[in-house]
């Protein structure tokens, strides 16, 4: 239903991952595959479940007496075990053993290292398309008779940060998944209870706002995302602020919302690709203890206005306005003044002779 709400593509998914067999955690499932059934879908769905998914999935089947558009391929977990059970091109994901009331896994998304870009403004006239292709791949171009043709460093830029993320629920607090998720970007971590009912936590086999964000601080993560809380809190600001007060960027998972993941440059001139690579361009900041090299890079940013140690602020003295789709034009101090008048310009020809001629600009 919630995928449906929020408009996501669904018929996108081909692999889907269940951690465990309580009903808040599978239950919409049979409406899925019912809805991907409906819209025709006819590739592979590949399942991944612990024991017993097949067997429920089946029996709905056999007594609705439906047969899918599409293939079912189950994937059993093995509980308890630190597993990869997917991989692709791009990305694996391992299971993560969990302590729970049933067996549980979490799940541990990492792209893979992604190759170097080609920095197309330093690339020379006649290169060959298998060496720029090469050099991708980090290797230095060599002729036949063993001379350096191409360096790398010179022809290309490093690869874009590759991601990690960790699904951590339903689990009690467990020191024994730190090690596996340690420095990932993102640990979505189950937080059922607020600290003051950490016994319930407990004997439920849950976690506790301040138990997520123990292990988000221990397995020095860069950002935690909090759910799975009880109905009980009508208010999920207590949970936050619990959290926040051990590992404070934390933010609360709240279903529809879309999360921005932190992007790391790998260096200034990453910094200002990345900074604009962005259709918009008004106002940005340069952070930096060194005011040279911040100006240095400020004048390399696409935005109309950009600060240096200070946050985008309009000031009458000064012009301020966008570029790129943040607009045109600017208001405020001279250049200001300029957008709001007329440039009239009068030539007068006088009837003969070329001194009698005179232009004048007024404004
Ligand atoms: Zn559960
Ligand atoms: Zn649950």
């Amino acid at each position: 239903m919630q995928i449906m709400r929020f408009q996501l593509p669904y018929h996108k998914l081909n692999h889907i991952f269940i951690s465990h067999l309580h009903g808040d955690h599978y239950l919409g499932l049979t409406g899925l595959l019912f809805s991907m059934h409906l819209q025709q879908r006819a590739n592979d769905l590949h399942l991944y479940s612990q024991r017993g998914l097949d067997e429920i999935l089946l029996l709905q089947l056999k007594y609705s007496q439906s047969v899918l558009h599409f293939k079912i391929i189950f994937h059993l977990i093995e509980p308890d075990q630190r597993k990869l059970i997917f991989e692709d091109s791009t990305v694996t994901v391992e299971t993560i053993p969990l302590i729970h009331k049933v067996s549980c896994t979490g799940f541990l998304f990492r792209e893979k290292a992604k190759p170097r870009r080609i920095d197309k403004g330093r690339l020379q006239e006649g290169m060959l398309l298998q060496h720029i292709a090469l050099l991708k791949t980090g290797v230095d171009i060599m002729s036949p008779s063993g001379n350096l043709l191409y360096k790398n460093t010179d022809f290309t830029l490093p690869p874009k940060h590759s991601y990690s993320y960790a699904y951590c629920s339903d689990t009690a607090y467990s020191e024994k998944i730190i090690d596996q998720i340690r420095g990932v970007d993102l640990l979505y971590h189950e937080a059922t209870f607020l600290e003051d009912e950490k016994d319930k936590a407990l004997k439920t086999m849950h976690s506790t706002a301040a138990q997520a964000a123990a292990i988000a601080k221990a397995a020095r993560v860069k950002q935690l995302l909090i759910g799975h809380f009880s109905a009980r809190y009508h208010e999920l600001e207590p949970a936050l602020s619990e959290a926040q007060s051990i590992f404070p960027n934390t933010v609360l998972a709240i279903e529809g919302k879309i999360l921005e993941l932190e992007i790391r440059a790998v260096d200034a001139d990453d910094a200002v690709r990345l900074a604009n690579d962005t259709r918009f361009g008004l106002g940005s900041n340069v952070w930096t203890s060194d005011l040279d090299r911040g100006q240095e890079i400020a004048v390399r940013l696409d935005a109309g206005h950009t600060a240096v140690n200070g946050m985008t602020a309009s000031d009458p003295r000064l012009p301020f306005g966008g570029v790129k789709d943040s607009g045109y034009g600017r208001e405020l101090s001279s250049h200001g003044i300029h957008e709001f008048v007329n440039v009239h310009t009068v030539v007068i020809e006088a009837p003969t002779g070329p001194s009698g001629n005179r232009q004048t600009t007024i404004e």
